[in-house]
């Protein structure tokens, strides 16, 4: 890709940001891929303003739900048929596998044909009259969405933010995350070839790239946005929330994780090597879900551990761009390392590296912002690498005695995000599922991700959720209608 001064979408027009430029660069080799310009503070209120006056356009205002359904679809046509683009462009900007980041635009354009065929089902309900009304409560479109998505799967993630909302009836300013923009930008375009094509008011979607200090405050403190839809860490979320909280407005907060795994003695061990492995290094680590802490069954544990750590030995690593890559670099050169700090800090307090713990060697390695897959052990629960979230491919192994234990070494962290259980034993596989806290529980599987399933969660991990019909209703707002049926004058005339 040359190096070009991209445009940036703001208010349905494609221009050069008049905010600070950005590189964004290729994490496999360190090259610059493109220097972005930022959307500007005066840029974000134009988007905002643009966007209440579309949303407010009875062109799109007036649009019947199966209507706004047929944007919704065409979408989704669009982003489906240029998955390979979106795909390409998205391994050239986080540095994830083609595999995996073609899987993330196709679940792209799933999230908005879902959307579309929920909208058309979403029912208003005919609530029973106590009086001689008829009562009714209908949901309407909030008008002016913030969306602000982090750098890890940012196709995916606009589209969980963009789909719902714009089915709700809204306006929407997408903010991507400074290092990955590029995707989020090619994505904009497609929605606003959508939207010029039914004759709806482009101006729906801007697309602002920049920082979170400058744009994405921007857009969370403006007065015209009226809801947030934010996934990131948990302390911006707390930033986030607490402006959501001073202008009384409804934001949902995705945030981070340190999601326990468990190994029960009676589980499918190499079912539970596999998905262990893909639960902790898919993606380089760089995932909100990632099986981060391993606990297994102490009688298991050696060999378990063993073998496992022999196979993170044969992880293949290398650029996304390559076929049989497995493990790709990390999103940016100073997220490696943070991630290398991490380890470092493990090591000097105690943890066995067990395998990995630097960066690859070789020729081949030498530009990128690589780390090898990382196994450590030999620390307790309460260690730091235990406790925060290191967002990058690094296990940590403990031993656990039975199920109490599991379970109060399990929750005895701040976050809540998930949780996947390996074992034979169905009636142990519930009371574990249930006695974890997480939002989401994965049981012989991990990492699986449907758009019909709620997606939330609990504790430092978020507030509100995504995916699922309630998506939609999230981004409205509910008002209650009383139909009076009555000839009579209300009785306190009388
Ligand atoms: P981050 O919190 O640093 O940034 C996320 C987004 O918020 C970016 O677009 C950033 O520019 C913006 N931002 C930063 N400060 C802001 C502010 N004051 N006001 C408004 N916007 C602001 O997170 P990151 O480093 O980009 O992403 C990694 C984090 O995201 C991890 O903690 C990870 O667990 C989390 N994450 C959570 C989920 C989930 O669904 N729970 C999914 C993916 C990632």
């Amino acid at each position: 890709m040359p190096r070009t001064a991209h445009e940036i979408l703001i208010a349905g027009q494609w221009r050069r940001g008049a905010g600070e430029p950005i590189d964004t660069v290729d994490p496999a080799t360190g090259d610059v891929l493109a220097t972005v310009h930022s959307a500007s503070v005066d840029e974000v209120d134009e988007a905002a303003r643009a966007a209440a006056r579309a949303a407010a356009d009875p062109a799109w205002r007036d649009l019947l739900p199966h209507e706004r359904a047929r944007l919704l679809h065409r979408i989704a046509d669009r982003t489906e048929a240029a998955a390979d683009e979106l795909s390409r462009l998205q391994t050239a900007d986080t540095g994830k596998t083609l595999t995996e980041t073609r899987a993330l635009a196709l679940s792209a354009a799933g999230t908005f044909r879902y959307a579309g065929a929920a909208l058309e089902t979403a029912e208003e309900a005919l609530t029973p009259s106590r009086g001689p009304y008829v009562t009714m409560s209908v949901h309407e479109p909030i008008g002016v969405v913030g969306a602000i998505n982090p750098w890890n799967s940012p196709v995916a993630s606009d589209a969980q933010k963009i789909a719902p909302a714009l089915a709700a009836g809204n306006a929407v300013l997408l903010k991507p995350a400074a290092w990955t923009p590029l995707v989020s930008l090619a994505l904009g375009r497609i929605i606003t070839e959508a939207l010029d094509e039914l004759g709806l008011p482009t101006a729906l979607l801007s697309v602002l790239p920049g920082s979170g200090r400058v744009v994405g405050d921007a857009i969370v403190r403006h007065p015209l946005v009226g809801r947030i839809g934010f996934t990131g860490g948990t302390g911006t979320g707390r930033t986030i929330a607490a402006a959501a909280a001073e202008k009384l407005i409804p934001a949902s907060l995705e945030l981070g994780g340190k999601s326990p795994t468990i190994v029960r003695a009676d589980a499918d061990i190499e079912l539970a090597l596999s998905g262990v492995l893909f639960g902790i290094f898919s993606s380089t680590g760089q995932s909100c879900i990632a099986g981060s802490r391993l606990f297994v069954a102490r009688e298991i544990y050696d060999s378990f551990v063993g073998e496992l750590v022999a196979r993170v030995g044969k992880l293949r690593v290398g650029p996304g761009t390559a076929p049989d890559t497995q493990v790709g670099p990390l999103v940016h050169h100073s997220h490696r390392d943070a991630v290398a700090a991490h380890v470092d800090r493990a090591r000097a307090e105690g943890a066995r590296v067990l395998c990995g713990g630097a960066a690859p060697e070789g020729e081949q390695y030498r530009d990128g912002a690589y780390y090898l897959p990382t196994v450590l052990d030999g620390v307790p629960n309460s260690a730091r690498i235990c406790q925060e979230e290191v967002f990058g491919p690094v296990l940590v192994a403990l031993p656990y005695d039975d199920e109490d234990d599991l379970v109060r070494q399990a929750n005895d962290t701040v976050y809540g995000l998930a949780c996947g259980i390996w074992t034979r034993d169905h009636r142990a596989a519930w009371r574990l599922a249930r006695r974890i806290d997480a939002g989401t529980v994965w049981i012989n599987t991990y990492k699986q991700f449907s758009a019909s399933t709620p997606f939330s969660g609990t504790k430092d991990s978020g507030l509100g959720t995504e995916k699922g019909r309630e998506a939609i209703r999230s981004y409205q707002r509910q008002k209650s209608l009383y139909w009076g049926t009555s000839d009579s004058p209300l009785p306190w005339a009388n």
